[in-house]
């Protein structure tokens, strides 16, 4: 497992953040530190992913897909299968239980897309925790169906009205939040950025994925694997799909960015290839971070919401300048594809996030041999986005079918 040293790994990391929740940060790191080469912490992390969310997931050969595509045997990691459809619960129970540990009864969280602020709410459902999540008012707008459930989840939904009324705005009003009730309240970060110790601690929690991944490959492939693809947003799932495997050299580690519509400024949210992110310090950490001329964080474009974010892992922002995971990026159109072809081919409903890894992996296996092996991390599965999904592949149907629901809705909340 990758350590950091005081935070940092080679030049990125840190923790950059106002005095007054430095208290908290090492409160955390120090229990962390404490528990994190503990057998039986990690047993109970184990027991909580096993009973609630259904670990270990499966590890899916796709023999008919690797068949028409020509070249590597092509494996899936099954995060989709997890309780609430992704990776993210994984990370979120892990923090549940420091949040006990510490006593605290209150968590809070940001979230862009929606999906980390529903994990949130159903971890602190399960763990009978007080949840409050900062959403921009435009965000809640956007991705309203997890507005609901959160809702519905006991949690409290804040719609940031200030700015552009996105992620951004969010983490200021979540930070503001923590700055005053930090006592009794822990921030739950949803991916592995920010300041120290989350980027590490959140990379230990979604290593489950890769240990599994590791032990699975060795039962099922006999050998481990070849390469190990994951798509990259923040870098949670890539980091959890990855550490395992850090000191096996063989094992070729390879990261998809949101390649969007093009290479120009806003229309993508490549960070880790060549002239794309710059080291910049935001957001309380440094990192490659996509920046304007005047040094301002940039805009963003991608086709999958949770691929849509200025910065990236400390972690694999290091990783990637030292040459052991490479990066690479998809565009929207070729996970649009991806996207079909899983599921037309083995009947695998795939978020779009994930399909980014989907789209890098089949174009890397049609250059491998056919006794060779390529894992691709499913991050999540696309039927709870089928909102999200839709907007992205319009078709006249489905508005129509919602302007009819819209009507049933109405009449429904009238009588
Ligand atoms: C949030 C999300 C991602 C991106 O986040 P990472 O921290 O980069 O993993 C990827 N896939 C799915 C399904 C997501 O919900």
């Amino acid at each position: 497992m990758i350590r950091s040293q005081q935070g940092y790994f080679g030049e990125f990391g840190g923790r950059f953040v106002p005095e007054i929740l430095l208290p908290a940060l090492q409160e955390l790191e120090t229990l962390f530190g404490g528990l994190r080469d503990d057998p039986t912490f990690w047993q109970e992390y184990l027991q909580l992913t096993q009973e609630f969310s259904g670990r270990p997931t499966p590890l899916t050969p796709l023999r008919r897909l690797s068949k028409e595509l020509g070249g590597a045997n092509i494996w899936l990691k099954r995060e989709d299968l997890n309780h609430s459809g992704a990776h993210k619960v994984n990370n979120v129970l892990g923090q549940g239980l420091l949040v006990q540990r510490m006593g605290k009864k209150r968590v809070i969280a940001e979230t862009g897309a929606g999906q980390h602020g529903l994990a949130t709410a159903i971890m602190s459902a399960r763990l009978g925790l007080d949840a409050t999540i900062y959403m921009g008012a435009d965000d809640i707008e956007r991705q309203y169906s997890n507005v609901f459930w959160m809702r519905q989840l006991g949690a409290e939904v804040v719609g940031v009205e200030t700015g552009a009324r996105t992620l951004k705005e969010a983490l200021d009003e979540a930070l503001r939040d923590w700055a005053a009730s930090v006592e009794n309240t822990h921030y739950v970060l949803g991916t592995a950025c920010g300041p120290a110790p989350f980027p590490e601690l959140v990379t230990y929690f979604q290593s489950v994925i890769s240990i599994e991944m590791r032990e699975q490959a060795m039962k099922q492939i006999g050998q481990l694997p070849d390469e190990v693809v994951a798509c990259v947003g923040g870098g949670s799932n890539a980091m959890g799909a990855f550490s395992a495997f850090l000191d096996d050299t063989s094992v070729k580690l390879v990261g998809v960015e949101a390649g969007g519509v093009g290479f120009k400024d806003g229309e993508h949210s490549i960070r880790m290839l060549p002239n794309t992110g710059e080291t910049g310090i935001a957001q309380g950490y440094k990192t490659l971070f996509l920046q304007n001329h005047d040094g301002q964080l940039g805009d963003t474009h991608s086709i999958a919401a949770g691929l849509d974010y200025v910065g990236v892992s400390p972690i694999l922002a290091h990783l990637s300048q030292t040459g052991r995971v490479t990066p690479e990026s998809a565009s929207d159109n070729e996970v649009v594809e991806a996207f079909k072809l899983l599921m037309k081919q083995e009947g695998i409903i795939p978020a779009l996030e994930s399909s980014h890894a989907l789209a890098g992996g089949f174009k890397r296996a049609q250059q491998m041999r056919s006794d060779q092996h390529i894992i691709i991390n499913l991050s999540g599965r696309g039927d709870k986005d089928i909102f999200n999904i839709a907007h992205a592949m319009p078709q006249p149907e489905w508005a129509e079918f919602l302007a009819r629901e819209a009507e049933r809705a109405k009449a429904n909340a009238q009588s």
